[in-house]
């Protein structure tokens, strides 16, 4: 079964720092992934100005409206799934783009609320199961009961 992950979370680094988020785990060698960073494919730089969700629009730290280039992102990252008929990805926690569960809330304070990402969101619409990388034992689960 093919799995979408994060690109940060198998050390891409494509994070707004230029950094990565390497993931550790002997069982992601048995997984067929395919990667994806919403943000780059969306075509913002690396590094970037960090953004956030802000209601139905996604603002860098600037002030700058960046919602074209997430929904881009989120749409390349729906075209590899249906083109790989992807059922399931485990993505980034708390990005705008790639968070699951909690995201930042849009001040640029360090707050976070419940929310997910852009891509996430649209994916999760179109039905595709996500789980981050604090819940590996659980996509696991999901993946090999398939
Ligand atoms: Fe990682 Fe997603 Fe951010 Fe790209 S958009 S750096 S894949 S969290």
């Amino acid at each position: 079964m093919k799995v979408l992950m994060s690109a940060c979370l198998l050390g891409e680094k494509v994070r707004y720092d230029g950094g990565h988020n390497l993931l550790y785990h002997d069982r992601l060698q048995e997984l067929d992934i395919v990667p994806c960073c919403p943000e780059v494919d969306g075509g913002l730089p690396t590094p970037r100005i960090p953004s956030e969700r802000y209601h139905d629009r996604v603002m860098n730290h600037e002030g700058r409206d960046n919602t074209r280039y997430f929904k881009k992102g989120a749409n390349i990252a729906l075209d590899l799934v249906k083109k790989y008929d992807i059922k399931v990805a485990i993505m980034k926690a708390k990005s705008p783009s790639c968070g699951n569960e909690m995201i930042y809330d849009g001040t640029f304070s360090k707050t976070l609320k419940k929310g997910k990402g852009a891509t996430v969101d649209l994916l999760e619409k179109e039905g595709v199961k996500v789980f981050n990388e604090n819940q590996l034992e659980e996509a696991f689960a999901f993946i090999f009961a398939k």
